[in-house]
């Protein structure tokens, strides 16, 4: 990258081969001005894009541990809970009308299914009860 600390190097350069700062016309003193607020100015950013970098740093640090305390708090509550609480089915019994609840792997693998009630078989084509999320 060509930086601006380069560019004003060069101009610095440039007026001291052509013996501006040797010249005491009204020109060269404000040109030789202008370098030097030049110069401060790129300092100054250079200044600032350092503190804005080590900002960017910070600030990536800061919300990687926000990822991981939050991993800590949602994230492994979330992981419990499909873990540890499969998506239920509720039919309604066709024999006995109790309403019973049924794991949704086990009602989509098997074909019969029978009520833990009354041991009847229980046919149920498409169960719509979740209406939440049950899109896969
Ligand atoms: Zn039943």
């Amino acid at each position: 990258m060509d930086s601006l600390g380069e560019k004003i190097s060069y101009i610095k350069g440039l007026a001291s081969g052509l013996g501006l700062e040797k010249e005491d016309s009204k020109e060269a003193k404000i040109l030789i001005e202008i370098i030097d607020v030049l110069q401060d100015i790129v300092y100054a950013i250079d200044e600032l894009e350092t503190s804005q970098e080590e900002m960017d740093e910070y600030i990536q640090t800061l919300d990687e541990d926000i990822a991981d305390i939050q991993g800590h708090i949602y994230g492994e509550y979330d992981e419990d809970v499909d873990r540890h609480v499969p998506n239920y089915i509720e039919v309604v019994c066709p024999h006995c009308d109790e309403t019973v609840y049924f794991d949704e792997d086990m009602f989509q693998e098997e074909d019969d299914i029978t009520c833990p009630n009354c041991d009847e078989p229980i046919y149920t084509e498409c169960p719509e009860d979740d209406e939440d999320d049950e899109e896969d």
